[in-house]
C-alpha cells in the first residue's frame, strides 16, 4: 500500500465507523467531547475551550425508539440522531448543541431534554436577518451564551487569544478543503464520488488540526502523480448530503465525478471565510452574514440558483444532481426557484429522493444510469 493509498484507508475508516474515531482521538489528545448537530454550530469555540467538536448527522441506524418523540414526515437525519441518543450512543459526549434552523430542529430542541436527559443539551438559535446589524449583534450575544457554557464543560476561560487562535486553525482547514475539492477533478479515479465523500466526512470525527495535517499530505502525495484522465460525467451536486453508500456506489459506477459540491454536509462548511477585522465573535458571526446560497440561511435575494450556476460554469461541469433530502422543507422551498434559473440556464438537472436508511435504492440507481446516458 502506497503513502496515497494508507491515507485514504484510514480517513475512510474514520468515517465508516465514527464513535472508534471519536473515541481514539478523545484519548489521544485528552479532550472531552461536544456534539455538533447541523448546521453551522460555532465549532471554533467548542476547540478553543479545549474540547472535541463532533459532527452528528444521522447515521445507518434502524429507527425504533424515536418514533415516539418524532412523526414520520421528519427528515431521516433528525430521527436518526434522536435514535442514537435514546439508544446511548452518545453518552459519552459531554453535551451537544443543537441550532434551531428548521421546524425539524426546533422539535429536537424540546424533545432532547425529556428524550436524552443523560446528554446535556445547549440549544441556539440563529437570526432570520442575519446580515443586517441587529442580527449580528444578536449572534455574538448567543455565540457568549454559548462560551459560558462551554467554558462550564472545559473548567477553563476561553480567552480571546485562544479564539483567535482556534480561528487560524479553521481558517486552514477551510481553505485547505476548498483546494482538496478542487483537485478532484484532475484524480477522479482517485477521489471518486464515494472516496471523496468519506475523505472529507472523516473531519467531523477528528481533531481538526490533525486531519488538516492529513489532507495536506494527502495533496502533496497526490500532486507527485500525473493527473488521471477524466473520462466520466462532471457534475455539481447539492442538497444537505450524498448519502447512503448505494448512492455513492452508483455515481461511482456510471462514472459520475463530484467536480464541485454544494452540499450542507460538505463545502457549505467551508467556502465561506472569516472576515479579518473585528473580535473572534464578531468574525465568526460576520461569517454567517457573509455566507450565501444555503437553504438554511434566509437570503432574500435567492442566489442559490446563480451560485450552481457558476459552480457548474467554473468546473466546465455537464450538470447539477439534487439530493432532496426526504421532508426537508428549507431544501424543498428552495428547490423550484433554482430549477427554473437552471432550467433557463439549459444545465441538465437530475433530482433523486433521498433518506439516510433506504431499504432499496434500486430506482435511484436506474435515474443515476439514465442521466448518466442522456448526459454522454
Ligand atoms: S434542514 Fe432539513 S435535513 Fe436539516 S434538520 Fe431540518 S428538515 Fe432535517
Amino acid at each position: 500500500m502506497n503513502r496515497i493509498q494508507e491515507i485514504i484507508a484510514e480517513l475512510v475508516e474514520t468515517a465508516n465507523h465514527p464513535a472508534k474515531a471519536v473515541k481514539a482521538s478523545m484519548k489521544e489528545t485528552g479532550k472531552k467531547a461536544v456534539g455538533c448537530f447541523p448546521y453551522y454550530t460555532p465549532d471554533e469555540i467548542i476547540y478553543a475551550a479545549g474540547l472535541l467538536p463532533v459532527g452528528l448527522w444521522g447515521g445507518q441506524t434502524d429507527i425504533k425508539l424515536a418514533d415516539k418523540y418524532l412523526q414520520s414526515f421528519c427528515c431521516s437525519i433528525m430521527r436518526i440522531n434522536v435514535e442514537q441518543g435514546l439508544k446511548g450512543m452518545y453518552d459519552f459526549l459531554s453535551a451537544v448543541i443543537i441550532p434551531a434552523y428548521c421546524d425539524t430542529l426546533k422539535c429536537i430542541c424540546d424533545n432532547w431534554h425529556v428524550a436524552v436527559p443523560q446528554t446535556y443539551l445547549i440549544p441556539m438559535v440563529y437570526p432570520q436577518h442575519r446580515k443586517i446589524a441587529a442580527g449580528v449583534a444578536y449572534l455574538i450575544d448567543e455565540y457568549k451564551r454559548v462560551q459560558k457554557e462551554l467554558e462550564t464543560i472545559a473548567g477553563k476561560k476561553i480567552t480571546e487569544k485562544d479564539l483567535e487562535d482556534s480561528i487560524v486553525l479553521y481558517e486552514d482547514y477551510r481553505k485547505t478543503m476548498r483546494q482538496f475539492t478542487a483537485i478532484v477533478s484532475k484524480y477522479s479515479k482517485t477521489l471518486n464520488a464515494k472516496t471523496r465523500h468519506l475523505i472529507i466526512k472523516a473531519a467531523y470525527f477528528m481533531d481538526k488540526r490533525l486531519y488538516t495535517i492529513k489532507i495536506k499530505e494527502l495533496m502533496e502525495e497526490l500532486k507527485k502523480l500525473p493527473e488521471e484522465k477524466l473520462d466520466g460525467i462532471k457534475v455539481v451536486v447539492t442538497g444537505i448530503l450524498a448519502e447512503t453508500d448505494a448512492l455513492l456506489d452508483a455515481f461511482v459506477q456510471n462514472k459520475i465525478v463530484f467536480v464541485a459540491d454544494d452540499l450542507a454536509h460538505e463545502s457549505r462548511q467551508f467556502r465561506t471565510s472569516v472576515r479579518s477585522e473585528g473580535t473572534a465573535l464578531e468574525r465568526l458571526a460576520y461569517r454567517i452574514a457573509d455566507h450565501d446560497g444555503c437553504s438554511l440561511l434566509y437570503d432574500e435575494e435567492k442566489k442559490h440558483g446563480q451560485l450552481l450556476i457558476d459552480l457548474v460554469r467554473e468546473n466546465h461541469a455537464d450538470g447539477v444532481v439534487v439530493c432532496m433530502m426526504k421532508f426537508c422543507n428549507p431544501e424543498e422551498f428552495d428547490y423550484p426557484i433554482y430549477k427554473k434559473e437552471l432550467e433557463a440556464a439549459g444545465i441538465p438537472m437530475l433530482y433523486l429522493e433521498i433518506e439516510q436508511k433506504m431499504d432499496s435504492a434500486e430506482q435511484i440507481r436506474t435515474r443515476i444510469q439514465s442521466f448518466a446516458e442522456m448526459v454522454k
